[in-house]
């Protein structure tokens, strides 16, 4: 479980340098799985390890050097196993990836129409409140501090969009009648809010400002709303390590009530 959870944060790390985000079309979501893999590889040989210490009682990679006795067949199995332990409890992949400020964060679960690029009114700010108390913030994951009603995408773009459409294209005479006509959207984007903490708000108005990509970290294994079922992708996994051990009882049987608790 700790080995799963370090992996995953691992991977956001590397996200993080190679500048990838959630946002990142095909890269993010496929990182997210390689990571989800990779960190799942990990849990598998922490909980070898494990077993055979609590089996022979000698600390492995002490005696033996580093390596010796992993099995590539568990490497594959683990990893191959944590994806689609991680796919089926609802564990999103682009979510293992850092949050880009000026998209749709990564911890983002729930969202409402935005009443055009105006603050959020009072009615919306209750409901914001309970998302943000809920899920967090859905760039970082906090849930300290204020709420904010981020607009996604975010206000300058849509302004962006309003300007460019009106000044080139929907000055064209018939243009907008015969989209209009075809059904094909001509108004801006629609937004919605979405709850954001102060910090992110304020690297987002400084990225948006100067056309930055900013990403922040965030908890990958977020506690709460219903993205908690996957954080146990790690624990099942290691169960599959104690399954035939009778000395690891003790932990197995620790695995199994956290997974069922
Ligand atoms: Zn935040």
């Amino acid at each position: 479980m700790g080995a799963f959870t370090a992996g995953l944060a691992a991977a956001q790390g590397v996200g993080m340098a190679l500048r990838v985000s959630c946002a990142t079309p095909v890269v993010g979501p496929v990182g997210g799985l390689l990571g989800v893999g990779l960190a799942s590889a990990a849990a598998g040989q922490a909980s070898i390890a494990t077993r055979q210490y609590l089996a022979d009682r000698k600390v492995p990679g002490v005696q033996a050097p580093p390596f010796r006795g992993v099995r590539s067949e568990d490497l594959v199995v683990d990893a191959l196993l944590g994806i689609a332990f991680f796919k089926v409890m609802g564990g999103r992949f682009r979510s293992v990836m850092p949050s880009d400020v000026a998209k749709v964060g990564a911890i983002a679960r729930e969202s409402m129409p935005a009443a055009g690029v105006e603050y959020a009114t009072e009615k919306y700010r209750i409901e914001l409140r309970r998302l943000f108390r809920r899920d967090g913030c859905h760039h970082c994951g906090t849930r300290r501090g204020a709420v904010i009603g981020d607009h996604m995408p975010p206000n300058k773009y849509v302004k962006e969009y309003v300007k460019t459409a009106e000044r080139a294209f929907f000055k064209l005479p018939f243009v907008k009648q015969a989209a209009e006509a075809l059904a094909i959207p001509t108004g801006p984007p629609k937004q919605r809010y979405y709850p954001q903490c102060t910090s992110c708000c304020e690297k987002q108005s400084a990225a948006v400002r100067n056309d930055k990509l900013k990403l922040v970290f965030h908890e990958v294994l977020h506690h709460g709303g219903r993205s908690q079922a996957w954080h146990y992708a790690g624990t099942l996994l290691g169960l599959r390590h104690y399954s035939g051990g009778s000395a690891g009882g003790g932990s197995a049987g620790y695995g199994a009530n956290g997974r069922r608790r």
